[in-house]
């Protein structure tokens, strides 16, 4: 069966194809020219389900599309939904204002998580949506080159390092999507066992 994958952030559409290339599924990139829409969903759930009906109406084709950002403890939630747009600027100049906002939280307060929604609509119009979370602690500076976005900056313990100095098959093993992904996994074969579609169909 064809999917469609609503994304348009190069560095992630690579990360999820090679996380979904597990499930067997053909996985089709979002066609030049399908319109953008806003993302002013509250929650990373709506936001997913904005992209992934956007997805779906403009192809004709089930859809999946993730929202995901960091959630920090010390900050009430920010950058949260918000993590794209936190301020103007590059990654750098979003980890270097991330940094400020911390600015005198000790070691011990800085915990956060990444936090994946992804959505998925199905043939027929009904959805499927998971969440998969990954712990961790915002560092003083940045560590690592790898990964994208916020990767620089949040430390997981169990591996003693930053996302950014992780390989790139580690962190699409113990990512947030990782884990969303598993979830989407488990219950699109749960969906197609009761339709009776295959999950390993290539059509
Ligand atoms: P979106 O899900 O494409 O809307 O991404 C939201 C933003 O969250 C990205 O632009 C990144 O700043 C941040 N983000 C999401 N996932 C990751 C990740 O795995 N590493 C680092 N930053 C991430």
């Amino acid at each position: 069966m064809q999917f469609v994958l609503a994304s348009h952030n190069q560095k992630k559409l690579a990360e999820l194809s090679d996380i979904l290339r597990g499930l067997n599924l053909s996985i089709l990139p979002l066609p030049e020219g399908a319109p953008e829409p806003v993302e002013d969903g509250d929650s990373f759930e709506a936001n997913a389900r904005i992209k992934a009906r956007a997805a779906f109406e403009y192809t004709g084709l089930p859809a999946i599309a993730d929202d995901s950002g960091l959630v920090v403890d010390a900050l009430n939630g920010a950058p949260g939904v918000r993590s794209a747009r936190y301020c103007p600027g590059s990654d750098a100049d979003r980890n270097a204002f991330l940094l400020e906002n911390l600015a005198g939280v000790d070691d011990c307060e800085r915990q956060a998580r990444f936090v994946c929604a992804i959505c998925c609509v199905l043939p027929d119009g009904q959805e499927i949506t998971v969440r998969g979370e990954c712990e961790g602690e915002i560092l003083d500076e940045p560590h690592g080159t790898g990964g994208f976005g916020y990767d620089p900056l949040f430390y997981v313990r169990e591996f003693d390092c930053t996302f950014g100095e992780l390989p790139q098959t580690v962190k699409n093993h113990i990512s947030h999507r990782a884990r969303a992904l598993e979830k989407l996994k488990a219950a699109l074969e749960k969906h197609l066992k009761t339709t009776g579609e295959s999950a390993n169909a290539d059509k």
